[in-house]
């Protein structure tokens, strides 16, 4: 199945914001506080992954300069 448009930049933005931060015990994601990869990032990466993105394009969507920006 191909995601439509917006599903891709839903799933863009989800990439963006569902993001991991570092913890002493595991990765966390930013935005819902589950253990990193959450379902959300999950979704948005199999969406990407099946509109033809490379790991290497959905990485660079994360353009955070540090944990918290
Ligand atoms: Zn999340």
């Amino acid at each position: 199945m191909t995601p439509t448009a917006s599903d891709v930049s839903n799933a863009e933005h989800v990439i963006r914001t569902h993001c991991p931060i570092e913890w002493p015990e595991a990765r966390r994601c930013n935005n819902c506080h589950g253990r990193f990869p959450c379902k959300t990032h999950e979704w948005a990466w199999a969406v990407l992954t099946a509109a033809g993105r490379s790991e290497n394009e959905i990485l660079a969507l994360d353009v955070r300069t540090g944990p918290w920006s």
